[in-house]
């Protein structure tokens, strides 16, 4: 099928500076944990995007000094010419599928805490990072600011020998130079503080000294955060954001316009709990139809929708289409659009589990709806491309149609197995999600800067997306309302079976934190004790004074409580950790959250933890001092507290291993929570990774990966990769 018309503007080329990009489509800076020290992961997954038909993928931010070091969290980095080499293969692999690259020059001041560098950040004022433990950074005297300045222009030469055509100088989140430029951080009293020109002289003598450095080969852009959401004491869009983009205008090829801070940047990267698509708008839209630069300006929004994209271009809001998100769940986006096959589109759901792997450290990006992300060099995972399976003339049976279920079936079914039955025992696929999503909606009452609990309606993409691939897969039946047993699996004529039937939450409240059950917990015979599937599939009645104990730190504690409290009960939150859903630090989505509770009036005791419950009567004792103790009289507990894998079905059946020969099952494997329970994102990721594998000599055991390391004496670790190459099916770079 050929591209729609009404899609044609987003495929016009748009000229930024000395560079061109062949469309409107545009990967901004986003993090995924690979830095300049997993080159192979930092080139494959910028370059998919690319091959995708994204115009220009771009670094996460790069540090341009050892005292921009954001360790434990993984940033780019650009110190030396080992950067450079590091980052041309990101460069030479965009290139070589028709897009331009792009770098984001990153300086974090007292946000970057240079725990492995053991440097010191400059600032413009010895003010302790608001994001960051303990962080001072130095007062920048005059001398220092040159230093910065150089530091920037030094990074952006050993860019342009890397290959990079768009250079950033980086300010948005809170960086260095908005610190500058924003009373909130600047309160110098010399020709670098006070006076709009004075606190946005650092910015512009930045970029000016890069544009003479580099700009007759390189575009120059600017992230800048046109409202910071501070109010008056930090930059406002009506205040310095408008005026700062007049300012300087002159001085970059192309704006990147954003808001909010690094401490709540969620407020950028929003949760699509609450934020719709394109919520930026009242802040990020005023600046190109306001006449306010006269150069092309990118932004996001978690932005999916083709036809939302097109309204943007039309509208004049922005010029070009900025993703992180939408280009993480679906590189081939553009490439979609073009070839008319919208319906095959991975839409980004908006949970940040992506966010969250980079905010904790360490791990590599993952992505709950593209279990690929991430993987594309390490383990060979091609988004859109699948190999026939060595044993594709085998069937086989997957159990249970929940996301571990259906995203193994989908990829079984693209590997061109033979036959692929998808049973699930309800009515309608989707396992938990279908409930999942129907919830954290409260009174629809905006509670924060402009997030409004909008609800995880979003997260049903998850079942929507893997519906209609598996209804396009002629190889691939779906059968609901079916309920096998082991007999019935035994005699369903697949050689392969793998069992995927989930999980559910504890009734006796087995919990994390006393590794016991809860005295007097019994949600199965308890009229007035529900689990949070009773709550979200409305099993039983809640009565007005409801106590949750939440022992997950993640979300569905504190959503339950939401929802509770929005419809007018009183709700009392336990949670025996210090903080509450601790996880969702990490998704972003806790400042609103916590905002959310409290204008609904949930009470809420962290430390706390329940010792023995009686007819209502539950008496909790604090985890620091169990003599401590609390006394609760509700009408309805939910116990919130563990998870229960379905395992049964898989157990009977690997105890008759003589049933399983006679039958002809040749293999069986359990996947998803039903082997343990997990997030969603692991849960897609295990059934994915199965598919992949279902033709590997032990499908149950993952393949190795390859592992970006220095072998010790070793001159590189090539020899290491070259070994497993013949596991993992990775394309070389280009020539
Ligand atoms: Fe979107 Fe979630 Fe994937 Fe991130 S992890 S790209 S928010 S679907």
């Amino acid at each position: 099928m050929a591209r729609d018309p009404k899609y044609d503007v987003l495929f016009e080329p748009v000229k930024i500076g000395p560079k061109t990009l062949r469309n409107r489509f545009y990967q901004v800076p986003h993090c995924i944990g690979a830095g300049s020290e997993k080159p192979g992961m930092q080139a494959y997954h910028r370059a998919i995007k690319a091959e995708g038909g994204w115009a220009a993928c771009c670094t996460e931010y790069c540090s341009i000094s050892p005292e921009s070091d954001d360790t434990m969290r993984v940033s780019a980095r650009i110190w030396d010419d080992g950067d450079v080499q590091n980052l041309a293969a990101m460069c030479d692999r965009l290139h070589h599928y028709g897009a331009l690259a792009g770098v984001e020059l990153w300086y974090g001041g007292p946000h970057a805490p240079c725990h492995e560098s053991r440097d010191q950040p400059r600032g413009a004022s010895q003010i302790a990072s608001e994001f960051e433990s303990n962080i001072y950074p130095r007062y920048a005297d005059k001398d220092d600011i040159k230093l910065l300045q150089q530091y920037y222009v030094d990074a952006a030469i050993r860019s342009r020998d890397a290959g990079f055509d768009i250079i950033y100088v980086y300010g948005a989140h809170s960086y260095l130079p908005l610190q500058f430029l924003s009373p909130w951080a600047n309160k110098r009293t010399d020709e670098y503080g006070g006076s709009f020109e004075n606190r946005a002289r650092f910015w512009r003598e930045s970029l000016e000294k890069v544009r003479e450095a580099v700009g007759d080969t390189c575009a120059i852009a600017s992230r800048f955060a046109v409202d910071t959401l501070y109010g008056d004491k930090g930059v406002e869009l009506e205040k310095d954001g408008l005026r700062f983009v007049e300012y300087v205008d002159e001085l970059v090829d192309l704006w990147d316009l954003t808001v909010g801070d690094i401490a709540e940047w969620g407020q950028n990267a929003g949760p699509s709990r609450f934020f719709e698509e394109n919520h930026e708008k009242p802040f990020t839209g005023r600046i190109k139809p306001g006449n306010h630069t006269n150069k092309p300006v990118v932004g996001v929004g978690r932005i999916v929708s083709p036809d939302t994209m097109v309204a943007i271009i039309n509208s004049g809001q922005f010029d070009i289409i900025g993703a992180a998100r939408p280009s993480i769940s679906d590189p081939f986006l553009p490439q979609k659009i073009e070839e008319g096959r919208l319906d095959d589109i991975r839409e980004c759901i908006g949970c940040n589990q992506c966010i969250s792997r980079w905010e904790i450290g360490g791990p590599p990006m993952v992505c709950t709806q593209n279990a690929t992300a991430g993987e594309e060099y390490r383990r060979g995972w091609h988004p859109e491309r699948f190999t026939k399976a060595r044993n594709a003339d085998k069937g086989v049976l997957v159990v249970g149609a929940g996301p571990a279920g259906m995203e193994s079936a989908m990829i079984l079914g693209k590997r061109q197995m033979s036959a692929v039955h998808l049973v699930e025992a309800s009515n309608e696929i989707g396992g938990n999600v279908n409930w999942v999503s129907s919830l954290g909606h409260s009174d629809g009452r905006e509670n924060i800067f402009r997030g409004t609990a909008r609800g995880l309606g979003d997260w049903k993409r998850i079942v929507n997306y893997r519906q209609i691939q598996l209804d396009k897969l002629k190889n691939v039946e779906v059968h609901t309302g079916s309920r096998l047993t082991a007999q019935q699996v035994l005699e369903y004529g697949a050689e392969i079976v793998v069992i995927a039937t989930g999980c559910h939450y504890s009734t006796d409240g087995l919990n994390s934190a006393t590794h016991e059950t809860i005295p007097g917990a019994d949600a199965l015979r308890e009229p007035w004790q529900l689990t949070p599937e009773d709550v979200g599939l409305g099993r039983k009645e809640i009565g007005h004074r409801v106590l949750i104990m939440e022992n997950e730190a993640y979300y569905m504690g504190v959503t339950l409580a939401q929802k509770l409290a929005g419809e007018g009960h009183e709700v009392f939150l336990l949670t025996h950790r210090p903080d509450l859903a601790r996880y969702m630090d990490f998704t972003l989505e806790a400042p609103m959250m916590h905002r959310e509770l409290h204008r609904l009036g949930v009470h809420m005791y962290l430390s706390t933890m329940i010792e023995e419950m009686n007819d209502g009567v539950v008496d909790a004792y604090n985890m620091w001092d169990p003599s401590h103790k609390e006394r609760f009289e509700v009408d309805s507990v939910v116990l919130c507290t563990g998870r229960v894998s379905d395992d049964e079905l898989y157990r009977e059946l690997k105890a008759d291993k003589e049933a399983l020969e006679a039958n002809g099952v040749e293999a069986l494997y359990l996947i998803g929570d039903a082997a343990a329970p997990r997030m969603m994102v692991d849960c897609i990721f295990d059934g994915h990774r199965l598919a992949r594998e279902i033709d590997s000599p032990r499908p149950a055991v993952p393949l190795p990966f390859i592992r970006e390391r220095r072998l010790w004496g070793a001159a590189d670790n090539r020899s290491y990769e070259e070994q497993l190459l013949g596991n993992v099916d990775v394309d070389p770079l280009p020539a």
